[in-house]
């Protein structure tokens, strides 16, 4: 595996001034498709995760109804796809994108994220003509900052897999970063300063967006209050359904120490 100048790093040790240096001291990120070739990590197995909440599972534990974390509760969408957990290269590769502007390794993943919508039976070859692809909204204060919008690109990879439209039908207020918060905050803060964009019914590509299949992209699902809130609002549209398209799944602690991590 190659070895990122800081694959331990903690997201919250980005300083503003540690991310200008790197960028004008000519720090470069090497090739994705090489970083890929070498990593042993493999996407997931839809029986590795929840397909109502996406968590990790164990053996036999998930059934229609979900999974020891969701049974009871509302799922995530209609569904959700995952290309694996939040953990060991996948993780470091998601920061990597995220916070050093690693354009190329966002789009890897979301062309992985697509193939996997394909070969996972997500979306069938005839309901490919009402696929629309919307990203998880960033502030514009933070794109800018970071120079970066992580979610676009991953859609827009995801995208190219099937030649759909790219819709930023979300918008979002800048406020505190879920990513900032503790996990009992990021429920409550999941929809805050989230709306809708006003979209024409009839989008480019000839789509409409009722009875469309939409997927919603972010790159990593914690609690899911974000997604929840974006297929909240979206739903209004009356899409036939809605797919959450997640890079990696942050299982909680609790599940982390009883489910048992494989090394991929
Ligand atoms: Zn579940």
């Amino acid at each position: 595996m190659i070895s990122l100048s800081r694959p331990e790093q903690s997201e919250a040790a980005d300083s503003p001034i540690e991310v200008m240096l790197e960028y004008w001291l000519g720090y470069s990120m090497p090739s994705p498709e090489r970083v890929r070739h070498e990593s042993a990590w493999s996407p997931d197995t839809r029986d590795d995760y929840c397909s109502r909440c996406g968590v990790t599972i164990g053996p036999g534990e998930a059934s229609a109804s979900g999974c020891g974390s969701c049974r009871g509760k509302p799922g995530i969408a209609d569904g959700i796809l995952r290309l694996g957990a939040y953990t060991d290269d996948l993780r470091n590769w998601i920061i990597n994108v995220k916070y050093h502007q690693w354009a190329e390794m966002g789009a890897v993943l979301g062309r992985e994220l697509g193939r996997l919508v394909i070969d996972h039976r997500i979306v069938l070859d005839t309901e490919l003509s009402k696929v629309i692809v919307v990203p998880m909204p960033m502030p514009w204060q933070r794109r800018i900052y970071r120079g970066i919008d992580h979610a676009r690109l991953i859609a827009e990879g995801a995208a190219k897999v099937f030649n759909a439209p790219v819709l930023s039908m979300l918008c979002k207020r800048n406020g505190t970063p879920q990513v900032t918060l503790p996990r009992s905050q990021r429920k409550r803060n999941g929809s805050q300063g989230l709306r809708l964009h006003s979209y024409g019914k009839l989008i480019p590509g000839g789509r409409w967006i009722r009875g469309s299949v939409i997927l919603l992209v972010d790159d990593v699902c914690t609690t899911g209050a974000t997604l929840r809130a974006g297929v909240r609002l979206l739903r209004t549209l009356k899409p036939e359904r809605i797919i959450a398209t997640v890079v990696a799944v942050s299982d909680d602690p609790a599940r982390r120490s009883t489910v048992k991590y494989q090394p991929r």
